[in-house]
């Protein structure tokens, strides 16, 4: 029985970091839980079909070692709450490039700092965390300097539904889901000097981050902030638990979150290259072989075998 539990102290020593380093692990508290924060497109959606089918083995794991699936996306709060009915196993989530976070009610014990309440289409009702400026006070400063003459640009809440899809090659039924925001606007540049626009937004804690099609203003928190804040509310309600923060993502709005996660997953690309540098230093970094939600899948049992303790059973 000594042997076996040497055996096993030693295999948390070297499965946990944390766990070797931290004053739990003299007292032998739980091993380390794992929450894992993950973009979407092109991460676990595949970029052609958006399915995630290619990812459930590793989902299935998850939710067996019952393993928080944060995630963590540019999409919007309808958006992203259909898709986690969808996937079952209701936890928080990340929208609009980090600018606001949905907390499933009575999740944690506390009830979490918020600014308002939404429900999602079947009545579930999230608490919902804003970085920064709310979406109304966002577009009054854009009408703002639109009216100044300087600068011209069209945002969602300028178009109809049927205009965003147009632009976005959306349905219309999805055209509506994105155009119902919390913290953060998408913008078409038409004319007018784009630094000093950046310059002017600056000036209001708003930052204009660069997708496909359009810039998003928002507030400067990113994927990698709101990553940080839900762990603190898990360590909240757990103080004597530690956590690993586990991060996929393919692509440069994932990167601070990659950076600073204590696990980094790049994804790769539909294109067959990976987009992230995960730097020379990082301890645990894995650049997936496959791509999208099969490289998500391989690499998330690869690391679900690593660090979560298996109890076996012999005879
Ligand atoms: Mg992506």
């Amino acid at each position: 029985m000594a042997n076996r539990t040497n055996a096993v102290d030693a295999q948390h020593k070297t499965a946990y970091p944390h766990y070797q380093n931290s004053a739990l692990a003299r007292t032998k508290v739980n091993p380390p839980k794992l929450l894992v924060f993950s973009d979407l497109d092109g991460t676990l959606l595949d970029h052609h079909d958006y399915s995630y089918e290619a990812a459930k083995p590793a989902l299935l794991q998850l939710f067996r070692y019952n393993i928080p699936l944060i995630l963590n996306t540019s999409k919007t709060f309808t958006e992203t709450a259909e898709l986690v009915s969808q996937m079952g196993g209701f936890h928080p989530f990340v929208t609009e490039n980090g600018a606001a976070i949905a907390i499933p009610e009575n999740y944690f014990n506390q009830l979490p700092e918020h600014d308002e309440i939404a429900e999602d289409a079947s009545g579930h009702r999230y608490f919902i965390k804003r970085f920064g400026r709310s979406y109304a006070s966002i577009c009054r400063l854009l009408q703002q300097l639109r009216r100044t003459g300087e600068f011209e640009f069209r945002g969602f809440q300028d178009m109809s539904a049927q205009e965003v899809a147009n632009i976005t090659g959306l349905s219309l039924e999805q055209a509506q889901m994105s155009r119902k925001r919390l913290a953060s606007e998408p913008i078409v540049w038409e004319s007018g000097d784009l630094e000093l626009f950046k310059q002017k937004l600056k000036l209001q804690q708003l930052i204009v981050i660069q997708g496909g099609r359009f810039g998003h203003v928002k507030s400067e928190s990113d994927k990698a902030a709101a990553m940080h804040w839900l762990t603190r509310c898990y360590q909240q309600q757990s103080p004597t638990q530690t956590f690993i923060q586990v991060a996929l993502g393919d692509g440069p709005n994932d990167q601070t979150m990659l950076d600073e996660a204590d696990v980094a997953i790049a994804i790769r690309s539909h294109n067959g290259q990976h987009r992230l540098n995960l730097g020379n230093c990082r301890p645990n970094r894995i650049y997936t072989q496959r791509i999208g939600p099969a490289g998500w899948q391989a690499a998330l049992l690869r690391v679900i075998e690593h660090y979560v303790p298996k109890e076996r059973y012999y005879g």
